[in-house]
């Protein structure tokens, strides 16, 4: 019966670690060398050329067609140079992977010949069938076209023989079909946004970037054992599986020392995420057996999602020649700890300075105090639209499970910056502060960065945290593309800051003095969003209660979050920045939405699949053993002997029944209540339908499945088990 899972084992157990050799060369030697970067394009770009690609990055001027002809034929050449053949626009349509259609450089010219071209034209467009991806009712079905625009913003790469171009995705009619054209939206808003409020500290602010730093989780498991359990291939996560009796109880495995096999991985993957300018920098072991994290050197955000995207793609392809699967979901294993992607995230100035970093000198100070209230305010006023932004079928097993951030939003400051902001509140009375409590004030927060950066005030159990010159978001699932989050964090920040503009110029015109002026409306606005602060433990019941005192929403589900996304405050926030206009942000809910349908579709029908083929067999074959043997029993025995001594295999051959009866019944049951959801009118029902009456029956099988797991005998049962998939050598 499992004969599949000894000859899996058997191959687990002879895996040696795959070696990994690169001579020996430091990394400077050959980062980004798969990256027409800076030294590619000097080397490869006439003057003019080179220019034109700088203006575009840096103040985002378009690249005239003479030039993208000029630009795409120095790509090609420095491409041919490496050896590549073919190229693609890669994309992030709204499916969450990345997309890309390799087409050959060559073309066939008469005579039998070819030669290989490569124009502008196929460099700044190309137009994909945009029916085969998710567009939310946008796209009609005989306006199929859709097209992808090159993003000079970031930088093209080789992987493998492909020379791959970073390109928008957008309808025929303009929409938005994926998550970096409202990215790159989001990203010019809040810089617009920022820069306007900088000059009323520093008028050499000419330009603001948002900055990401992501730390990205997740599991290695053998792939000879991936390979037979469906479960993982196609939903990602094991759908079944008793806990080991060794879990993370002891708490051993967090930056233990890394398995041989996995560090040769490590190095590996490292090596070709530097060739493509990916700056991974830390990795580690997490809390979890078999859980690990890597994070690079933080980048301009729309950079950092694409290099989050690109390296997730290249962990997933070196995992393989190490005959690893790497296991992005959120929850890979029921019981064991899940894998977040924390978005560590600030704001910089074109001057060099962190936004976010408290300064050493009053007027800094005062800066630093200006972003660090209007992101707690932008918080408190969209708390719920940051929630949605992170909800998934997946991340719904993680979030409030006491190891992740809960569904709660709130933000954590730490104790000094929490006085601080009391000490404001307090200070500008009647609207007035002396200029010593001003002086004071700004003295207190020159105090801070020693005090944060020492890492003591922090804490784990928020969903977004202060941690001493960033913010970090750490709710976001880890096979997320943070793209989405970081739009929503970057547009609420912009709409937040034309706000404080706004309200500070009208007291300025009345005549108050500017530092007065912003003190006043920072009190205003830390008084409006303080029920969103809380230092507390997230994970615990207290503070869900208290949550519920505060008025703060507590979804723990996805259908319900996603609401979020079509509010009219949410609406009016994307189109008043100028980032999704309410067309293209409905479409990304129905898109979301029907998302979340089809996982749990998938996972109800894979779990009755597996009762049914693997399960339900196994159970009963070794039942039909037990029969036998107590058959034989009877046939050997007196009466006497027998009853006392067949007792516990009676109980077993029972028990086994029950447990088979009941799965298979609950298995029908959900069937039933897939099929009426299905007939639901609307995606909405039908999300709900699938939570709260399909979901609810994984659960109930799982533990008829998991306790069959525990007596049936081991070499007859058919999927590997938690022990044998979590322990890597
Ligand atoms: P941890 O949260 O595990 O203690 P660190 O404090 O070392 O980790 O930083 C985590 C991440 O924060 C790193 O990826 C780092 O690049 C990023 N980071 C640091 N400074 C900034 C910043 N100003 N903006 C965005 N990300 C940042
Ligand atoms: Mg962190």
């Amino acid at each position: 019966m499992s004969t599949r899972r000894v000859l899996a084992m058997q191959d687990v157990v002879k895996r040696t670690p795959i070696e990994f050799n690169n001579n020996n060369q430091q990394v400077s030697q050959y980062y980004g060398s798969n990256v027409f970067g800076l030294d590619a394009m000097r080397e490869f770009l006439s003057e003019e050329a080179f220019n034109s690609i700088q203006n575009s990055m840096h103040q985002g001027t378009i690249v005239e067609r003479k030039m993208a002809d000029q630009v795409a034929a120095c790509m090609k050449a420095w491409a041919q140079s490496k050896g590549v053949t073919h190229y693609t626009h890669w994309f992030q349509p709204l499916s969450g992977a990345t997309a890309e259609k390799h087409d050959g450089f060559f073309e066939p010219i008469e005579g039998g010949r070819a030669i290989e071209r490569f124009s502008g034209n196929a460099l700044v467009q190309q137009e994909p069938d945009a029916s085969s991806f998710p567009n939310g009712g946008i796209r009609n079905t005989f306006e199929a076209r859709g097209y992808t625009a090159w993003d000079p913003t970031s930088p093209a790469f080789i992987w493998g023989e492909t020379l791959c171009i970073p390109t928008i995705f957008i309808s025929y009619t303009g929409e938005s079909l994926d998550f970096k054209t409202p990215l790159l939206k989001s990203l010019h808003a809040v810089d617009k946004a920022a820069t306007e409020v900088c000059q009323y500290f520093d008028k050499n602010v000419t330009k603001v970037i948002a900055t990401l730093g992501w730390e990205q989780e997740y599991f290695l498991v053998d792939s000879a054992l991936y390979n037979i359990r469906y479960d993982l291939q196609q939903t990602g996560r094991t759908l079944f599986g008793h806990a080991p009796a060794k879990g993370q109880q002891l708490e051993d495995h967090y930056w233990g020392s890394i398995p041989e096999r996995v560090s040769a991985f490590m190095r590996d993957f490292e090596y070709e995420s530097h060739l493509l300018g990916i700056p991974v920098r830390t990795r580690h072991n997490e809390v979890a057996p078999a859980q690990f994290e890597c994070a690079p050197v933080f980048e301009e955000t729309n950079l950092a999602v694409d290099h989050n995207l690109l390296l997730m793609d290249v962990m997933e392809k070196v995992a393989i020649r190490h005959n690893f699967r790497v296991l992005m979901h959120e929850k890979p294993y029921a019981g064991v700890n899940g894998s977040g992607k924390h978005n560590n995230w600030s704001l910089a100035t074109n001057t060099g300075k962190n936004l976010l970093s408290p300064g050493k000198t009053p007027k800094t100070n005062l800066q630093f105090l200006t972003f660090f209230v209007n992101t707690v305010k932008a918080v408190y006023e969209h708390g719920d639209l940051l929630r949605a932004s992170i909800a998934s079928a997946n991340n719904d097993h993680r979030l409030g499970a006491n190891e992740a951030p809960p569904a709660i939003m709130s933000v954590f400051l730490g104790e000094q910056l929490s006085n601080v902001l009391d000490e404001l509140e307090k200070a500008v009375h009647n609207g007035k502060m002396s200029p010593e409590e001003k002086t004071a004030l700004k003295m207190n927060i020159g105090r801070i960065p020693d005090i944060l950066l020492d890492n003591t005030d922090r804490n784990r159990t928020s969903p977004f945290a202060f941690t001493g010159n960033k913010f970090e978001f750490r709710a976001v699932g880890s096979s997320a593309n943070c793209g989405g989050p970081m739009t929503v964090l970057n547009a609420i920040m912009a709409e937040q800051l034309v706000s404080f503009k706004k309200d500070v110029d009208a007291l300025i015109h009345k005549k108050v003095e500017k530092d007065e002026a912003i003190f006043q409306v920072l009190k205003k606005y830390i008084t409006e969003s303080k029920k969103i602060r809380f230092e507390g433990n997230g994970y615990g019941d207290a503070w869900k209660a208290e949550a519920k005192k505060r008025g703060l929403n507590n979804i723990p589900t996805t259908p319900g979050a996603l609401e979020a996304m079509i509010s009219k405050k949410t609406l009016n926030m994307f189109e008043s920045q100028g980032i999704l206009n309410h067309r293209e942000q409905e479409a990304r809910y129905e898109i979301s939405i029907e998302t979340y349908t089809k996982k749990i579709q998938i996972e109800s029908r894979i779990i009755a699949d597996m009762v049914n083929n693997q399960i339900i067999p196994s159970a009963l074959n070794y039942q039909k053993g037990l029969v036998e043997s107590v058959r034989g029993m009877k046939d050997i025995m007196t009466a006497a002997e027998f009853k006392t001594v067949a007792k516990t295999q009676l109980e077993l051959i029972k028990e086994i029944s029950e447990r088979v009866t009941v799965i298979k019944n609950e298995a029908h049951l959900m069937t039933e209540e897939r099929k009426k959801a299905n007939n639901l009118d609307t995606a909405k029902k039908q999300a709900h339908a699938y939570c709260e009456k399909v979901k609810p029956y994984f659960d109930s099988i799982r533990y008829n499945v998991d306790k069959l797991e525990g007596i049936v005998d081991d070499a007859t049962w058919p999927l590997p088990k938690y022990r044998e998939m979590l322990y890597l050598r």
